[in-house]
């Protein structure tokens, strides 16, 4: 199979080459274990992070804890300088950049913790986006998670980063365009989504609340996309019973992911401004490599067929 698609919104094209699927598939190896007493996540090395934001529970015996990143990639403290000349603008990268760590336990996953653990985390990531996005000079807010080495974790303690910045980004104000041009008939093009998407090979699941889909145009082999079925633009709006029904989802995804021994990203997008928007997690295996077509062209090629991959993961979510 060789097609050109479309991302649903954006004019984002990808090309499904499955031919290219017989090549190396590249999984992650485990990184050799650290040993505990090095790695700052793990309890009884508190002091080696900086100063705590928030512990749960609080005690000794925490499950999840909150601190800046050692290495932001943002100022924390200053003025905001900016500078506009021909071909040379700039501005100062201001913001919060935050660890969550997940677990006390090391080398546990986010898929082994049980929903209601999940769940948890999910209550302490609306915490921290709802009080970074009241603070000063913050546009916009960040969540994401790399787990696995192809994804960019440095640290193998499983961890989920907020950043939180003075501007938007071009991706985000490209989403946020397409909805407000896409919704102009009063319908939100995410709700019309799932019911579209619900009719094709590519939807996987769904319970009371969540809707999860491999994406038409997925960039990676084994993307998916947790959608909630109910119209609301930020996580923080999730009722208690819906944030259980995403915990459910997110663990059986990453569960799939974990047997496939996969790097992965995942990030939440929601606007923390007026604007509306419908938000959605995006989980990314990298599975796949990327190369000079990708750089030059913006266009990626995917060898896993989404409605194939859909297959797998309904035979996942199945499985009690
Ligand atoms: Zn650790
Ligand atoms: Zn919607």
């Amino acid at each position: 199979m060789y097609e050109l698609r479309k991302d649903y919104f954006l004019n984002e094209w990808v090309i499904i080459a499955t031919s290219r699927f017989k090549r190396p598939v590249d999984t992650h190896r485990p990184v050799k274990r650290k040993k505990r007493h090095s790695c700052p996540f793990c309890p009884g090395n508190e002091h080696l992070t900086p100063p705590e934001i928030l512990r749960v529970p609080t005690g000794k015996n925490w499950r999840i804890r909150v601190f800046p990143n050692k290495f932001q990639a943002v100022a924390y403290t200053g003025t905001i300088k900016e500078s506009v000349q021909k071909f040379f603008n700039s501005k100062t990268a201001f913001g919060r950049h935050e660890v969550i760590v997940e677990t006390p336990k090391h080398g546990q996953m986010l898929c082994d913790l049980t929903v209601e653990r999940i769940e948890e985390l999910l209550e302490v990531y609306i915490n921290r986006i709802e009080a970074l996005r009241k603070t000063k000079n913050i546009m916009d807010v960040y969540l994401f998670k790399n787990w696995g080495e192809k994804a960019g974790a440095s640290l193998e303690h499983s961890h989920t980063q907020v950043l939180a910045l003075n501007k938007v980004s071009e991706r985000k104000k490209k989403e946020l365009n397409a909805f407000k041009q896409l919704s102009k008939n009063g319908k939100c093009p995410y709700c019309e989504l799932i019911e579209r998407e619900r009719k094709t090979k590519r939807f996987i699941f769904e319970n009371n609340s969540i809707a999860v889909i491999a994406p038409f145009a997925s960039k990676w082999p084994f993307e998916v996309m947790l959608l909630p079925k109910r119209h609301i633009k930020r996580l923080s709006e999730l009722k208690p019973e819906e944030l259980f029904d995403l915990a459910f989802v997110l663990k059986k995804s990453l569960l799939l992911l974990k047997e496939k021994n996969a790097s992965f990203n995942f990030f939440l997008q929601e606007t923390v401004s007026r604007n509306d928007f419908h938000c959605y997690f995006r989980i990314l295996p990298r599975i796949s490599t990327r190369g000079g077509f990708e750089e030059q062209t913006g266009c990626i090629i995917n060898p896993v067929k989404p409605e194939e991959a859909a297959k797998e993961y309904r035979k996942k979510f199945k499985k009690r």
